[in-house]
């Protein structure tokens, strides 16, 4: 079964048992980040295992690898040594790791540390790239039975995180630590059991005082809390969430959370991915039991699917993805994560007579206008493109326009239900407000129908956007006494479909009070 391995990367060696002591139920093993302290500090390495009173390993990272150590090597080496001298015949006081680069060859030193039952991670570091040759890399890093083979590369693409996967396979009879540096390589770290790697390292993101996370990096809470990774074995089934980019995922905490209170062995990972055609690959080769699939592959995923549900096949978009018998099925449950919360919202079971407005021509917008045409609405879309408002109106016969002051008065035709489908209003699109008040509507959204449109007060309206929980739109429409609602309901009513996908049953109704997306 992988480990877990915190990185202690403080200033003073209190400070790492300090912050051992707070995470220490999370870890199996701490890495000694000896470059990391500063330089009076290292003097007190030694006693450091038995203070840790759990495995350690020793670990003096140069900067040319990714770490903080300047100086010469012969220092670094004389360290290392000082860290293994005076062995105990009591194992658990020494280092049980010595992290050694592949290209430093110091034979005594590494003798000292066979003798008392240290054990060498020969490592291989790459803050690049990936290399091609990884299988050749690690084989011929594989000296001596007892050492366990480090690779550590950065991931530029999934393609890059397939090569370290398939290396993990090639290798599958060499005890390995794969990590995979950068966005890309984050669920490397959550699934190290299924890469086939010895520990996953992690950090603890709540400490100031700790060396930054980089990207991909995970902190040790959330992977042993939220991903359970001590529970993830070969059976445990894999679902997450692809697109790209994945800034803040939702799905992770919604479903693992999810798969805990219901007991399910299963994981949700976040699957930023360059190239959905990459990606299906190692899915295929991971044997990703499902998928909920988000901006920019909903529509680029559908040549990988074996078959797809009507509402996937209407739209010609699919969030969803199951794999069965046949390879890959692909729904859509945004339609009725869509339709099922504006219903709801409106208190009604169709639209028939009533006049919405549709802002935006999106994919989200197109799951809207199928609902809306399904439930009797008449419909006014509005878009910046205008061909996109026109493409998406037409099948349907609705009216179309664009968001100038011609669209404002369009909508006093269509104003029972206004739903904007855009992502103005969001946070962090163009601005670093985190409440989205300040965010400069007439900048990069020159939107006249936002900012014109003059709400008598009966109208309801509806915005997906969902953070902040008022957009500057919702906002004017309840200050003019409109019934307002924004995204997250039916963002949640979709997951529960997904729920209703993935595990063919009804989402369990007692668990939505305890479950989020990504709020947590
Ligand atoms: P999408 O496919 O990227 O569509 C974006 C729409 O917004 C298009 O109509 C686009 O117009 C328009 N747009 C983009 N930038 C604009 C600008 N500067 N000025 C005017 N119009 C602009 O996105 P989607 O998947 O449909 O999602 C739409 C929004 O819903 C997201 O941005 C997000 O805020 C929100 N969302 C909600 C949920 C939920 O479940 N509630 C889930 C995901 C996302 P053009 O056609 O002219 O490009």
């Amino acid at each position: 079964m992988a480990k877990i391995c915190l990185r202690l990367t403080a200033k003073t060696v209190e400070r790492d048992l300090e912050i051992l002591e707070k995470y220490r139920k999370y870890a199996d093993i701490a890495e000694l980040r000896v470059d990391c302290l500063d330089p009076d500090e290292r003097f007190l390495i030694r006693r450091f295992p038995e203070q840790a009173g759990m495995p350690v390993i020793l670990t003096i990272r140069r900067s040319k690898d990714g770490g903080q150590y300047i100086g010469g090597e012969g220092a670094r080496i004389n360290l290392m040594a000082r860290g293994l001298a005076f062995a105990d015949t009591d194992r658990r006081r020494n280092f049980a790791y010595l992290d050694v680069e592949s290209d430093l060859n110091v034979p005594s030193l590494e003798e000292a540390a066979r003798t008392f039952g240290t054990r060498i991670i020969r490592s291989w570091h790459n803050t690049q790239k990936t290399d091609e040759d990884l299988p050749g890399i690690i084989r011929s890093m594989s000296r001596l039975g007892d050492e366990i083979v480090k690779v550590s590369v950065t991931a530029n693409s999934i393609s890059d995180v397939l090569n370290l996967y398939r290396a993990g396979k090639e290798c599958a009879g060499t005890e390995k630590i794969l990590v995979a540096m950068g966005n890309y390589g984050m669920f490397c770290r959550i699934l190290a059991e299924r890469f086939g790697s010895y520990l996953s390292y992690a950090d603890a993101f709540s400490e100031p005082d700790t060396v930054p996370a980089a990207p991909g990096q995970i902190d040790v809470r959330e992977l042993t809390e939220l991903y359970r990774f001590r529970n993830i074995s070969d059976m445990t089934k894999i679902y997450g969430e692809v697109g790209f980019p994945i800034k803040k995922p939702g799905g992770p905490d919604f479903f693992n959370t999810v798969f805990r209170l219901e007991d399910i062995d299963a994981v949700f990972a976040p699957f930023p991915t360059d190239s959905i055609e990459s990606f299906m690959e190692l899915a295929d080769e991971l044997g990703v039991a499902g998928m909920s699939v988000t901006v920019p592959y909903k529509e680029t995923v559908l040549p990988f699917l074996a078959e797809r549900s009507p509402p996937a096949r209407i739209i010609g978009a699919c969030n969803t993805l199951i794999r069965d018998s046949q390879g890959w099925f692909g729904t859509n449950t945004d339609l009725q994560g869509f339709s099922d919360s504006l219903l709801h919202f409106t208190g009604r079971t169709n639209l028939k007579r009533k006049r919405v407005t549709l802002i935006g021509a999106g994919g989200l917008a197109k799951a809207a206008a199928s609902e809306l045409h399904r439930l009797g609405a008449k419909v006014l879309i509005l878009n910046r493109t205008l061909h996109k408002a026109r493409d998406l109106a037409l099948p349907y016969k609705f009216a179309w326009g664009g968001l100038g002051s011609r669209g404002v008065e369009m909508m006093e035709y269509y104003h029972d239900i206004i739903i904007q489908a855009t992502p103005a209003g969001m946070i962090g699109i163009d601005t670093d407000d985190t409440d989205g008040t300040s965010y400069p509507l007439d900048t990069k959204y020159p939107m006249d129908i936002l900012k014109m449109y003059r709400f008598s007060g009966r109208e309801k309206v509806m915005d997906f956007v969902y953070e902040p929980e008022m957009t500057p739109f919702l906002k004017r429409a309840a200050a003019a006494g409109c019934k307002v609602i924004n995204g997250y309901d039916m963002l949640i009513r979709q997951a529960r479909n997904q729920y209703a996908v993935f595990f063919g049953k009804d989402f369990p109704e007692y668990l939505l009070p305890r479950v989020q997306f990504g709020k947590n």
